[in-house]
């Protein structure tokens, strides 16, 4: 296989001599050595505290190897609070995120010794200060630690790469916090502020420029609530050059930018929830071809999952590069040529991006896709029309060992 700059050569032998029938549907591939060696790079710096937003990949093995290089853990669900409870993480390093905070879901958090909330509501702040003072034994020692997350628009008219005023559910704007008094929460621990409203960004200097534009608006908005700002979350958002645009941020400007931006901000405490940036480059998807036809003069591969298994594409218009899995392939000496690439669903979202593959590619013949450790399995759509769900392996020290095994329609069929 041709060295491609997504593609980890060293799962190429466990790939091709992997053979299961269950597997004939589709299955991802973790690499937890690449993964492990990644987190240490980013981990080698002392200007944040990084945070794994679970849900770009909550698999047992993965959260385990972000444990394994002191990663903290930002959950939005009960269920993502369980899987990371159930790998043995103290709840003191889990962070609860989400517009969707019942007072009982909040209760329920507390109660599993979650002490780290960022709030999306005024009903949110109110209500985690209620179950606080509603303990059996409260205790005002241990106040959980709140940030508020700050919604912020810029002038129409002005070039923003923010989402200008396309509004979303996620925190509340300047105007709204501005009416808050910080008395009136006595039992927690309001520190902080959250922002994080742009996704997938792959330029160092842009992602500068938008953190230094968010310094002013957020540190008045500290000082006119009377919040001394002690911890600044930027959340996620830190791209993946998925199409091969040959943009990457470099991590060592990012740290660079970040110190910069912290002591701008005058913050304690600088945090980021890092999703694909942590995982995507570590995972696989590996398909078979089903069928191959030409259509109105285009080249079409059908395949035994699409979107069922690794629905991205269609949401986002990003394909996940791809490469045929042949020993000893190179792209370089083979008659290359665009396909279009399609599921088995029987709807027109079903497809995988238009891309270059061998001429001679044919059916039966297994293709990978690059960039799957993150948005991958949890986030397809994998009931319609009755489809298998995914296999999960993880490769590790040179073993291929499986997870999940992959799981016909009558597991979750009623
Ligand atoms: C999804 C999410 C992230 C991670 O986003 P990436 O773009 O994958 O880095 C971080 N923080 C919050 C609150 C999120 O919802």
């Amino acid at each position: 296989m041709t060295k491609s700059t997504w593609f980890d050569t060293s799962i190429e032998h466990a790939l091709l001599t992997h053979k299961s029938p269950e597997d004939e549907h589709g299955y991802y591939v973790y690499q937890l050595d690449a993964l492990k060696s990644h987190l240490a790079t980013l981990q080698q710096q002392d200007v944040i505290k990084l945070w794994f937003a679970v849900k770009a990949n909550p698999l047992s093995k993965i959260i385990q190897t972000l444990d394994s290089e002191g990663f903290n853990f930002d959950v939005a669900s009960t269920g993502e609070l369980n899987q990371v409870l159930a790998q043995g993480i103290n709840p003191n390093r889990i962070l609860n995120t989400g517009p969707a905070k019942s007072k009982k879901q909040l209760a329920a958090f507390v109660k599993q010794g979650v002490n780290t909330f960022v709030v999306e509501s005024i009903n949110q702040l109110n209500w985690l200060n209620e179950v606080m003072q509603e303990q059996e034994t409260p205790t005002l020692t241990n106040k959980p630690t709140v940030l508020l997350r700050v919604q912020l628009q810029w002038d129409e008219g002005e070039k923003n790469p923010l989402g200008g005023n396309s509004l979303t559910p996620f925190g509340l704007s300047v105007a709204q916090w501005q009416n808050i008094h910080l008395d009136s929460y006595p039992a927690l621990d309001v520190c902080g502020l959250h922002i994080f409203q742009w996704g997938n960004m792959l330029s160092n200097e842009k992602m500068f420029s938008l953190w230094s534009q968010m310094i002013t608006p957020l540190t008045d908005l500290a000082s006119s609530i009377g919040m001394t700002l002690e911890v600044l979350d930027l959340g996620g958002g830190l791209g993946i050059d998925y199409v091969g645009e040959g943009h990457a941020l470099t991590w060592s400007k990012i740290i660079e930018d970040l110190a910069i931006i912290k002591a701008k901000a005058g913050v304690k405490e600088l945090w980021l929830e890092l999703g694909r940036f942590a995982v995507a480059e570590c995972g696989y998807y590996v398909v078979p071809v089903v069928d191959r036809k030409i259509n109105y003069g285009q080249e079409q591969l059908v395949l035994a999952a699409g979107i069922n298994h690794l629905i991205r594409p269609a949401i986002t218009d990003q394909p996940f590069p791809v490469q045929i899995l042949r020993k000893d392939f190179s792209a370089e000496q083979q008659a290359m040529q665009s396909f279009d690439l399609h599921g088995p669903l029987c709807t027109s979202l079903d497809k995988l991006g238009h891309l270059s593959l061998p001429q001679d590619t044919a059916i039966g013949e297994k293709l990978v896709f690059g960039y799957c450790g993150a948005y991958g399995f949890t986030e397809s759509m994998p009931f319609f029309l009755c489809h298998e769900l995914a296999a999960e392996y993880v490769y590790q020290n040179g073993t291929l060992t499986q997870v999940r095994a992959a799981q016909p329609a009558s597991s979750y069929m009623a």
